[in-house]
């Protein structure tokens, strides 16, 4: 079986069990293709960036996430039309919005997402959305950006069937991407949203370290259980495991080149 982890955090995954890339690289089973590590706030450029230079199976994307949206300034911004010129960043991002938590006031968040999505698009990389508890404000933002020919990737799904709907309406490549919560007994609403994407729009991520997927639950998530998120995915898609898994394998590729 092959299969990519599109979206983890492996600085936070090694912080959180004291397992540092090499060694959970040599010992995870089952094994996956690549990962896509995604680096979303300035601190964490340097790991990335070493990462992707020492293994060949790691990617990167680069981008300021929400939470962090206070910190952008013409510094970052510099650093970040360097980092996103390397050949082993496919992504932009993480950017958008997070109404969930206590950050950054909505305009700034709203002003960070829209200058990277305009600067970013050149690259003809993907941009990694996080849109969290904000549906309304997110498609105010990609209906009136200039998506000419970009890819995105819609980060851990939570959202309603209708929004998942007007997403995939936008004019550009969408591909929407489903965690461990899909495999949560209370995650009702977020398959449903599931089984209202087309199988070649699917992505398979883990987040890692965060949201475990069942029958790992309170455990440090990692790529090696992006099987277990996959399995509830063929069910909530009705096809069978493996015809899931080679589909979004190929998504993958499609997707991030990777
Ligand atoms: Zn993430």
């Amino acid at each position: 079986m092959n299969f990519v982890d599109s979206h983890c955090h492996m600085d936070s995954y090694t912080e959180r069990s004291g397992v540092d890339l090499e060694s959970w690289w040599n010992s995870v089973d089952p094994k996956p293709d690549a990962l896509i590590h995604v680096a979303c706030e300035e601190p964490s450029f340097d790991y990335a960036k070493r990462m992707i230079q020492k293994f060949p199976n790691v990617y990167a994307t680069f981008g300021i996430h929400p939470l962090c949206a206070d910190s952008y300034n013409d510094q970052i911004e510099q650093e970040l039309l360097k980092l996103w010129a390397l050949p082993k960043t496919v992504g932009i991002g993480e950017l958008g919005f997070e109404y969930h938590y206590e950050c950054a006031s909505h305009e700034t968040q709203r002003k960070v997402f829209e200058r990277q999505l305009e600067i970013g698009l050149p690259f003809r990389k993907t941009f990694v959305l996080h849109l969290r508890d904000a549906d309304e404000d997110s498609l105010d933002v990609l209906k009136n950006a200039n998506l000419q020919g970009a890819t995105l990737h819609v980060h851990s799904c939570t959202t309603s069937t209708r929004f998942v709907d007007e997403v995939l309406k936008l004019p550009c490549r969408v591909y929407i991407g489903f965690t461990g919560i899909l495999t949560f007994k209370n995650a009702g609403d977020v398959r449903k949203a599931a089984s209202h994407v087309p199988l070649e729009r699917l992505l398979l991520e883990t987040d890692s370290p965060y949201l475990a997927p069942v029958p790992h639950r309170g455990k440090v998530s990692h790529a090696g259980m992006i099987p277990d998120i996959g399995k509830v995915l063929a069910e909530v898609q009705g096809v069978p495991f493996e015809d899931l898994m080679d589909a979004v394998r190929k998504n993958t590729r499609d997707c991030y080149g990777v």
